[in-house]
């Protein structure tokens, strides 16, 4: 995936070809945009009026653009990446960002993910498990299953001795709505194999992650 350039200062903005809302058909982008400007009606708003002229594909791009884990495949990023090693101590990626949505209410949730792994004869291309995060990150998710599914993903790519993976992160649904608590966390973790099963293995992982319980 490569950024649009930088394409501020045209006149005309520089689309990507490969936007997936410039591949949509012709009928499936007049449906999108009937749907945002029905939202916008629905608010109160005038869909009309000049500062929201542009709104509604404004946010089917970037709806598009915040989910294109769709569009992307787990295996293929750990295909090719994966070296044989003769490493055999935990290796941990830390403070890796992510930003995803909600399911439920479609608000973002954001944070940070701690992924670690113990190797079994083969390691990974560390510029990999970012893309493998955001993989999953850009889909509609809630927190638990995102974590389960990177651990999952890691597991079967690389079949290392375990895998474990925390995400912390802000729920804007809970920040600006409902119960209305910002600045409040929520920690999810998933392990597998020796994370799982091995005292001593769970204790060193708390070491490395920095935390307690
Ligand atoms: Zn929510």
């Amino acid at each position: 995936m490569s950024s649009d350039g930088p394409a501020e200062n045209g006149t005309k903005r520089v689309k990507a070809a490969s936007s997936p809302y410039r591949m949509m058909s012709s009928e499936d982008q007049a449906k999108a945009l009937d749907a945002v400007r029905g939202l916008l009606s629905l608010i109160g708003e005038s869909p009309e009026r000049e500062g929201l002229l542009r709104t509604p594909e404004r946010v089917l791009e970037s709806f598009l653009e915040m989910t294109a884990g769709y569009r992307d495949d787990p295996a293929r990023i750990l295909a090719g990446a994966v070296f044989e090693a003769a490493e055999a101590e935990t290796v941990v990626i830390r403070n890796l960002q992510f930003h995803s949505l909600c399911e439920h209410h479609l608000l973002p949730f954001y944070g940070l993910a701690q992924v670690a792994y113990l190797p079994a004869g083969r390691i990974i291309g560390l510029s990999k498990v970012p893309r493998l995060v955001d993989c999953f990150a850009r889909r509609l998710q809630v927190q638990e299953r995102l974590t389960r599914e990177i651990a999952e993903a890691l597991q079967a790519g690389l079949e290392p001795q375990g895998v474990a993976v925390v995400l912390e992160a802000e729920h804007l649904c809970m920040a600006m709505r409902g119960v209305g608590k910002p600045g409040s966390r929520v920690i999810t973790t998933s392990t597998t194999g020796v994370f799982r099963q091995d005292q001593g293995r769970r204790d060193e992982l708390r070491l490395l992650l920095g935390r307690q319980g």
